[in-house]
């Protein structure tokens, strides 16, 4: 049995995820997870929320709460969604948690002792009335170029010139508003990933297996322009984890704290400790997953992302787990993704332009957009999400294919045979023909799962309902019921068995319908089918079933427009 350590990254806390965003990181590692998981692989599948920084502190202003209850509400906002979306997690945990704290403090006093963290003073806007300093974010003025009032420190929204807080006119703090703004100079701390370059570059080098596209953005950072940069990796901020070197308090780092994007990977591995509390389990039964020297030597561990955040995963994190000098597991293969867009356009979380997680929830059951997402999955380009296609794919694949073929057969069957599994016949060529396919394609299809290759799975997954569809077709049971009621009754029992092999090679990608089908069969077998021709025989004649609700309801046109219209922008 294999161990398989899968993350997804992060979902920043500031707000509900659109379906972009899902099918970049989140569904396709469940997808993973589940897969390994039907193979009977231990797997540990972890994700959580990204709470700390700059915009939590913003959206719970605008939401008018302390940002520690804004973030525990989004929390479990996003937790509830990602239940309903059939996100299997094994722990859905917080940044800001008190392993998070205790492991990020760890790090970075690792690193100081390895000699790897330098001071840096720099001049911060810092404002009096709110008695702190202010991030560029945090500052408003008129725009230099083109005279916009509401300018931001770092850009200026309306017309997208990179600005500087001292370059705006007429600065205000973006909390009070107060203009008794000044420069002082602040001490933070940066973490010199230069000096880790060479160990860096040895270990990406030693990825032979890593998709061109992943180690050449890497290499692009490690060696262009003057290489690797060393970066910040505190902030003065109030909603954060202390700046601490281990227990120890940072003499000269009072009142800071951790950068987010230094915390928020540690979390990846903080969130081992949290699923360890929460389910009553020792250290060890967490570390055995991340420490090589604690049991993780044997562990493969997969990151999936989208692929803004390649960088950060082949450098940045690596920087701190390689810096510490400990021995924690290292990511042995990274999927990324592209984007997906939506109907011409892009997602636009500001704007309300296309669909979020709990708004597709509210029309549809998750399998539908799990299927679609999954299908289409952004993999080797940029992907389009149009109604027109959803409507087409739900309607032909789910409906017609897998859902027609699950209703055809336990409705025949129960007019001619009763609701079990009917005896007599024997599987002759064309069966034989039948099962001779399918092996072929449930090899396929587990290869493509193995090297998590999405779009090629659901092709292999969809061509493996259809293989039923046509053979169902061509036998036609129901015309030979009339004249060979025997062999009729052995091609329904075939087609009743291959119901229960489609649940369970369907579960990664539509977990819900799948268990529908397994209980709609009456059976708790949902092991792999190792061998197709066995599989076909795992419901013996007399095995009762039920005929299930319809599985897959057809999107309408009216529908469809309805949608359309709805989610064009502007969400309220
Ligand atoms: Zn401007």
């Amino acid at each position: 049995m294999a161990r398989i350590l899968i993350t997804s990254a992060i979902p920043y806390i500031n707000g509900i995820k659109h379906l972009g965003n899902l099918v970049g990181s989140q569904l396709p590692a469940d997808l993973y997870a589940r897969y390994q998981r039907g193979r009977g692989n231990e797997v540990m599948f972890l994700c959580a929320t990204d709470e700390h920084g700059t915009p939590a502190e913003l959206a719970a202003a605008k939401a008018g709460k302390p940002v520690a209850e804004y973030c525990a509400e989004m929390h479990e906002v996003q937790a509830d969604i990602a239940r309903r979306f059939g996100l299997s997690f094994d722990h859905f945990g917080r940044s800001s948690s008190p392993q998070n704290h205790k492991l990020t403090q760890h790090f970075a006093g690792k690193l100081a002792e390895n000699d790897l963290i330098r001071e840096v003073s720099e001049r911060q806007v810092y404002s009096n009335a709110d008695g702190r300093f202010l991030p560029d974010r945090y500052i408003e003025g008129t725009c230099p170029n083109c005279g916009y009032d509401k300018a931001r420190g770092d850009q200026c929204e309306n017309c997208t010139k990179q600005l500087d807080p001292t370059d705006l006119i007429e600065p205000r703090s973006a909390i009070s508003g107060s203009t008794d703004l000044e420069v002082r100079e602040t001490k933070h701390l940066y973490l010199r990933q230069s000096a880790l370059k060479d160990q860096l570059d040895a270990w990406i080098d030693s990825k032979t297996d890593w998709p061109v596209l992943t180690t050449s953005i890497a290499k692009k950072w490690l060696h262009d322009g003057d290489g690797l940069q060393d970066r910040g990796i505190t902030r003065d901020l109030d909603w954060g984890i202390p700046v601490k070197k281990g227990e120890q308090d940072w003499p000269g780092m009072e009142g800071k704290v951790f950068y987010v994007w230094f915390d928020a990977p540690i979390e990846y591995i903080a969130c081992a400790g949290e699923w360890a509390e929460a389910h009553g389990k020792s250290d060890a039964e967490w570390e055995r997953w991340w420490r090589t020297d604690k049991g993780a030597d044997d562990v493969r561990y997969v990151q999936f992302m989208g692929k803004d955040n390649v960088p950060f995963h082949t450098l940045s994190f690596p920087a701190t787990l390689i810096g510490s000098g400990e021995p924690w597991k290292m990511v042995d293969h990274l999927k990324s993704f592209n984007y997906l867009n939506y109907d011409g356009g892009q997602f636009s979380t500001s704007q309300g332009r296309g669909v979020f997680m709990d708004q597709a929830l509210e029309i549809l059951p998750a399998d539908y957009w799990r299927w679609w997402l999954l299908s289409h999955a952004p993999e080797n380009s940029d992907s389009e999400f149009t109604w027109e296609n959803f409507q087409a794919s739900v309607n032909k694949d789910l409906a017609d294919v897998l859902g027609n073929f699950v209703s055809r057969i336990t409705k025949f069957c129960r007019s001619k045979f009763g609701e079990e599994v009917p005896e007599g016949g024997a599987y002759g060529p064309q069966e034989e023909a039948l099962i001779a396919e399918l092996t072929t394609r449930v090899r396929a299809y587990e290869g493509h799962m193995e090297a998590m290759e999405v779009r090629k799975s659901a092709q292999e997954l969809r061509a493996i309902w259809a293989a039923g569809n046509e053979y169902l077709q061509s036998a036609a049971p129901w015309t030979l019921f009339k004249t060979d009621p025997v062999q009729a009754a052995a091609q329904v029992r075939l087609g009743l068995n291959l119901i229960r092999l489609y649940a369970v090679l369907s579960a990664p990608f539509i977990p819900a319908a799948s268990a529908r089908m397994l209980e709609a069969m009456q059976t708790g077998d949902d092991s792999w089918p190792e061998d197709i021709a066995a599989a076909l025989n795992a419901l013996a004649p007399g095995h009762a079933f039920t005929v299930p609700e319809v599985l897959f309801a057809k999107i309408s046109d009216e529908d469809r427009e309805g949608w359309q219209t709805r989610f064009a922008g502007m969400r309220s």
